[in-house]
């Protein structure tokens, strides 16, 4: 019997065959590729399979259609802009670029200047250049050091990776781009200092402080960090904590990015994770939510005053030496500013900060059941750590975690899970449910959960 029949069964359908021949999945095994869904239709909160089989998708895709599946306005205005003007570079300019620019600086509540590139991990990497650049213009050219938590995920390019803080992701690709430092995350479950929330101090902040003193001061050109750590665990930080944070990096000199790949366009229950903080950041980049996931398309935001001060010259090289093809394409651009025109015309963010406590509230329940370690929520976002054990809080196994996946899917909810790199590998459940699902929907995505832990233990 050949792979191909062992794995898949007499009769399995063409599409399967082919797709086990040709596509290269990513971040699956060779095993879990074998049976991947392919995904036909979506409706609201819903995906439909080539076999018919419905799903309520309980994390947008990869954590970004956040206006569901079905917004026609979405697709009608990628139309409008392709048979209208298709495409024209950003050297120059284009009227959906700039309306979409100063709309972002409009969300973002100060003015920024809007980079567009294509993906999260460009919109890093252009974050590390331009800070690296903003620094070496203003007569600093050593600030070339980027700071990152361990767990946190910030793309898979090169540099991006390099910042990321998860191993598995890296392992087999060092080495990355050299130039990052990690600091322990804001883990309030395991506190890396030995703290419980009634006794926590700050250390994690007040940690940055000490390594950037370590790594001399003069050497750092930035912190990167998610508001939550998100793939990582969703890692709600203790309070006071980014603002801890961005007070170090002023007195630091260094520059603060935050990463709101996933915590942007209403994921949090604010436009952007950082506010709810109430931290201005010095570069904000984004990606997914901003069209819902409907093309491609991410932003670097740079404080227009830093920008004023750096790149606002007329010298050979001052101006930022990056490009790339479909950065900024007009159909992103104009998808993007409908999803925004919904989100504002529809009060998406206060429907997903309303959606967030019904689900943290409904999560509750989850509490008793034996391999249930912490709860954690954020807006409309949440990581149930799995334990062996709630005394030692002893990780639950890789493979119980893909279980507890396994069964929500066969119950026809889908679930996340991290690519986590605490002793005991992935053990967090995670969540991040389309704006558009009902109060009735996010309860049944609560009880099959229930039920596909129930299932595991
Ligand atoms: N930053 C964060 C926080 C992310 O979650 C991701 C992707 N999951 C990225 C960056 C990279 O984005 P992309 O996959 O679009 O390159």
């Amino acid at each position: 019997m050949s792979v191909e029949e062992e794995v898949l069964g007499a009769g399995a359908p063409a599409w399967l065959e082919k797709d086990r021949r040709y596509v290269w999945h990513g971040m699956v095994t060779y095993a879990a590729a074998q049976n991947p869904m392919a995904i036909v239709e979506g409706d609201g909160a819903w995906v439909v399979d080539a076999e018919g089989r419905r799903y309520l998708d309980a994390m947008s895709g990869l954590w970004c259609v956040n206006l569901g599946y079905s917004q026609p306005r979405l697709a009608e205005a990628a139309h409008r802009q392709l048979t209208t003007m298709p495409y024209y570079p950003l050297t120059n300019t284009h009227l959906p670029a700039i309306q979409l620019a100063e709309k972002l600086s409009d969300w973002l509540g100060a003015e920024y200047r809007v980079f567009f590139s294509n993906s999260g991990s460009e919109a890093n990497e252009v974050a590390f250049k331009i800070a690296r650049q903003y620094h070496a213009q203003r007569g600093e050219p050593n600030r070339w050091k980027i700071l990152s938590r361990y767990r946190a995920y910030h793309g898979n390019t090169m540099g991006a990776l390099a910042a990321s803080g998860q191993f598995e992701r890296k392992y087999r690709y060092e080495p990355l781009a050299p130039g990052f430092v990690h600091v322990p995350p804001p883990d309030c479950y395991r506190c890396p200092f030995g703290r419980t929330p009634s006794t926590c101090a700050l250390e994690c902040a007040a940690h940055i402080d000490d390594v950037m003193r370590w790594e001399f001061d003069d050497t750092i050109a930035a912190v990167i960090l998610e508001p939550v750590i998100t793939g990582g665990g969703v890692l709600v930080p203790p309070d006071g904590y980014l603002q801890k944070v961005k007070e170090i990096c002023h007195r630091h000199g260094a520059l603060m990015i935050v990463d709101e790949v996933i915590c942007g366009f209403g994921r949090t229950g604010a436009r952007f994770g950082h506010q709810r903080f109430g931290v201005q950041p010095d570069i904000v980049t984004m990606a997914k939510g901003i069209t819902s996931g409907y093309l491609p398309l991410a932003a670097t935001a740079v404080r227009a005053d830093l920008f004023d001060e750096a790149f606002a010259r007329d010298e050979d090289y001052a101006h930022l030496r990056h490009v790339n093809t479909f950065g900024g394409h007009p159909a992103a651009c104009a998808v993007a500013l409908a999803t925004l025109d919904i989100m504002e015309a529809e009060g998406f963010v206060d429907r997903a900060r309303h959606l967030g406590e019904v689900l943290a509230a409904e999560l509750q329940r989850l509490r008793g059941i034996q391999v249930v370690g912490d709860i954690r929520t954020f807006g409309l976002l949440a990581g149930i750590e799995l334990v062996e054990d709630r005394e030692t809080k002893a990780p639950a196994s890789a493979s119980l975690t893909a279980q507890v996946v396994s069964e929500c899917r066969k119950r026809g909810v889908i679930v996340g899970k991290t690519g986590d790199t605490t002793p005991g590998g992935n053990n967090v459940i995670t969540l991040c449910p389309p704006f558009v699902v009902s109060e009735e929907e996010l309860r049944h995505i609560v009880h099959v959960l229930e039920e596909a832990l129930q299932a595991v233990v």
